[in-house]
This record gives C-alpha cells, structure tokens and sequence, in this order.
C-alpha cells in the first residue's frame, strides 16, 4: 500500500493505477474529457493554453501529459529543456535527458563540495584557537 496526497483535494489515498482519490476520480475524469475535447478541436494548443480553454488547472494538463493519458505532439513539444532547449523528458523538471544527468552529476558535486567547506572552515577554526592560546602564553 503507497499512500499517496490527492493532486486535487490533498488528502491521502492509497495509490493503485490511479492519479487522485476515489472521490475526486469523476472530476478528474471530467476534466479529461474537457482537454480531450479542446485538443480534438484545437491539436495546436500548448499545455498553458489547453488548460485555459478547457477550464482545468494546468497541473491537471501536466498530470495527464506525464501519464501519458493526453498525447499531444505539441504540447510535448512545447515543453523543451530549460537548459539547452531539447525536448524534455522530464515535464515537471523541464529537463532533457542529458541535462537530467548532468544536473544529477552537479548535485552531487556540489554536496562533496559542501563537506570540503565544511572541513576547512573547522580547520581554520583550530588553526586560530591555537595560534590564541600561544599568544596568550606569550603575553
Ligand atoms: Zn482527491
Ligand atoms: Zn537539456
């Protein structure tokens, strides 16, 4: 059992193939038809606009668009790397494949980098504690 918070009403369920609670799955369902509608008509929206015309929030677009429930060539195509400008795989992170591995590989870096800081920062620390401590002994 995954429980799992409701894109739609933020409570809790349990996540089966679902993609929100059983009692918000109608108008979940409502609100897909009303994009499948509004693609049927108009195939050329992007996922901002189709979810205007459609009176459904934007999340709800992107929900379906990673489920893969709505395909639309445009609307994947719309969503393109932030980085570099390639189609992105990842639509919530708006990242391409690459840039998704080189953002993981940049991550990791950056948190060794922090414990190097970290460490030298205690170094130096010490460093002036004892250099105190034989100046005091000087005096
Ligand atoms: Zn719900
Ligand atoms: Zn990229």
């Amino acid at each position: 059992m995954t429980l799992v918070c409701c894109p739609r009403c933020k409570k809790l369920f349990d996540k089966g193939v679902a993609l929100v609670c059983p009692k918000c799955q109608p108008d979940e369902n409502t609100d897909y038809e009303k994009i499948r509608a509004v693609l049927d008509r108009s195939p050329h929206l992007n996922a901002e606009t189709a979810a205007a015309e459609a009176e459904v929030s934007i999340a709800c677009v992107m929900r379906m668009l990673d489920e893969g429930l709505i395909a639309n060539v445009n609307l994947t195509e719309n969503v393109k790397c932030g980085r570099c400008g390639a189609p992105a795989i990842s639509l919530a992170k708006k990242l391409c494949k690459a840039c998704l591995d080189k953002l993981n590989i940049e991550v990791a870096m950056a948190q060794s980098q922090i414990k190097l800081k970290d460490k030298k920062q205690i170094q130096i620390g010490d460093y002036l504690k004892a250099r105190k401590g034989s100046e005091n002994k000087r005096r």
